[in-house]
């Protein structure tokens, strides 16, 4: 029988559940629980999939398929395991399952309720993965603040899945804010003292409470925070600001939070944390031996969130190689010739980011040609594939008008087409080629040194595809396809010959990057900006001393 942590929100959102959830999780497993995480959202939508970044940060993808919320990544990211579908469901899911067993009649006559309908199967699937997966402990994170009329029935489900379950056997952590105020110079607590009484009016009772705060809390607080809280003195958490996320689970160990759970569960034999590898990992992030300016090139780049898993990866890559990845923002719409170059000579590497839609595609083609003439190192994902290609048919094939039918539907040259099974599809959400597919890699490429495998699993997220008439003339000068879906023959890599490092990939190889297993791409596109950083420099120490000597 699994155990069930819930954690939610109050005061205010953005307070980082997903980070705090994730690093208990790592705590409980390096002590050699079975652990996973799932996310409870309120929102109406079914799933992020159909959602603007600007609306939601990135639409993370499971490896079976599923679009889920960001946190999803983070959890699979601190956990190195993989989630799915189970693991993140929306109030548009459960309305949407309660309203088609409502139409096959299977409540026999009766009305269909918030509760109990809604709030059945809430609890259904929210005790469904501790049931299926095997787990020891299941960690449910609730999606937005207390108080929110569409978290309602999520709070009324725990309280009931608490009333139900031996008590033993869930516990609800409480993550809050207290503020500072600078003119009072005081930490204040009220505000948490409401969110409690908050929730604590919805009938859920928090048994601990992790207070994100900007400075350290005193004895005094902590103690003032238990006693109007209502919780033990050793269960008020203290969450400071970290200087990286991936600090977060030792400081999680240092205030106890896993053992303070693992009591309430009544689980009082457990070894201590094995965060060896977790360490030496944090050891490298904090002590670079030297640094690379990557340049991102996307239209979201304002945006933190958009990009979220792409730059976790530089953070796994980056410590893989002892480096620090300076990520350099470049707005695709603001790229053209004329600016190209000074945007982008100071850069050792460049990433030209996944996307939809014409907006900033021609700055992105145009950096693309940049990166190619001037063997700066390349690495597109996905669209960033697509307009590689679209790049080298106009520029080295010479048909000028060559596009993806996504952004032009009437060009001449298709070189990037619609795939043939996505044509008769009219709805959007779902219905994109999505989830983990094979890749064949040929030996004696750039994509086989890197992988070291003929046959790999990435995860995707696209519409569009290489259209195939074009591959011999592709081919014949110069970029070649390195990898290929077995059964259905899709370009899944290209790659140039004649350059240190010019790589394509149709799939989204920063959805699988851990901190324990980064992405193989990601660290060799890191390692070739290494290189050129390093030759930039020698080259300059060079024409220094030519210079002193003349
Ligand atoms: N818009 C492109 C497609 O649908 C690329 C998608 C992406 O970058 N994720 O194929």
């Amino acid at each position: 029988m699994a155990k069930y942590i819930f954690v939610t929100g109050g005061v205010t959102s953005s307070l980082g559940k997903g980070i705090i959830a994730a690093s208990l999780a790592k705590l409980l497993q390096a002590r050699g629980f079975k652990v996973t995480i799932q996310k409870f959202d309120p929102y109406i939508n079914v799933d992020p999939g159909t959602l603007n970044p600007y609306e939601h940060g990135e639409c993370y993808v499971t490896e079976d398929g599923a679009e889920t919320d960001l946190d999803l990544g983070h959890y699979e990211r601190f956990l190195n395991i993989h989630t799915s579908q189970l693991n993140n469901v929306t109030t548009g899911r459960i309305y949407q399952t309660v309203i088609n067993k409502e139409r096959e009649g299977a409540y026999l006559g009766k009305t269909v309720q918030v509760i109990p309908h809604i709030t059945d199967e809430i609890k259904r699937r929210m005790l469904l993965i501790g049931k299926e997966g095997g787990y020891d402990i299941v960690i449910t994170e609730i999606g937005g603040t207390v108080g929110d009329i569409e978290s309602l029935p999520f709070v009324e489900a725990v309280r009931q899945i608490q009333w139900e379950l031996p008590e033993e056997d869930c516990l609800v952590v409480h993550l809050t804010l207290i503020p500072y105020l600078k003119a009072a110079k005081e930490l204040k607590t009220k505000p948490t003292q409401h969110s409690v009484k908050l929730l604590s009016q919805e009938g859920v009772h928090p048994d601990i409470i992790v207070c994100r705060t900007e400075r350290s809390l005193s004895k005094e607080l902590r103690r003032k925070i238990a006693l109007f809280c209502n919780v033990r003195e050793d269960a008020v958490i203290e969450a400071s600001d970290a200087s990286t996320i991936y600090e977060v689970p030792l400081m999680m160990l240092k205030e106890k939070l896993d053992v303070i759970c693992l009591k309430k569960l009544n689980v009082t034999i457990f070894p201590d944390p094995d965060l060896k590898e977790w360490k030496l990992f944090l050891d490298k992030l904090k002590h670079p031996k030297s640094v690379v300016n990557i340049g991102l090139i996307g239209k979201y780049i304002e945006l933190q969130d958009a990009y979220k898993s792409i730059l976790e990866s530089f953070i796994h890559a980056g410590a893989m190689n002892e480096c620090k990845v300076n990520v350099v923002n470049v707005h695709s719409e603001h790229l053209d010739d004329q600016n190209v170059e000074e945007k982008l000579k100071e850069l050792d590497g460049l990433l030209v980011a996944p996307g939809f839609g014409n907006r900033g595609t021609e700055g992105k083609i145009t950096a693309i040609r940049y990166a190619r003439e001037n063997h700066l190192p390349f690495f597109g994902i996905c669209l960033g594939m697509q307009m590689a290609c679209v790049e080298f048919a106009r520029n080295v094939l010479g048909h000028q008008q060559a596009h993806s039918v996504e952004m032009d539907d009437k060009t001449p040259e298709p070189v990037i087409d619609m795939m043939e099974e996505q044509k008769k599809i009219t709805n959007k959400g779902g219905t994109m080629r999505l989830g983990a597919y094979d890749c064949a890699i040929q030996e004696q490429t750039l994509a086989h040194g890197i992988y070291g495998q003929t046959l790999i699993q990435e995860r995707h997220r696209h519409r569009y595809e290489f259209n195939n008439r074009y591959l011999t003339a592709f081919e014949e000068h110069g970029m070649i396809a390195s990898g290929k879906n077995p059964d259905s023959g899709l370009v899944e890599m290209i790659e140039i010959k004649d350059h240190p490092f010019f790589i394509g990939v149709q799939f989204h190889p920063e959805l699988k990057s851990t901190v324990e297993r980064p992405a193989p791409l990601f660290v060799h596109f890191i390692q070739a900006a290494k290189a050129r950083a390093h030759q930039k420099q020698k080259t300059e120490a060079g024409a220094l001393a030519a210079a002193a000597r003349s």
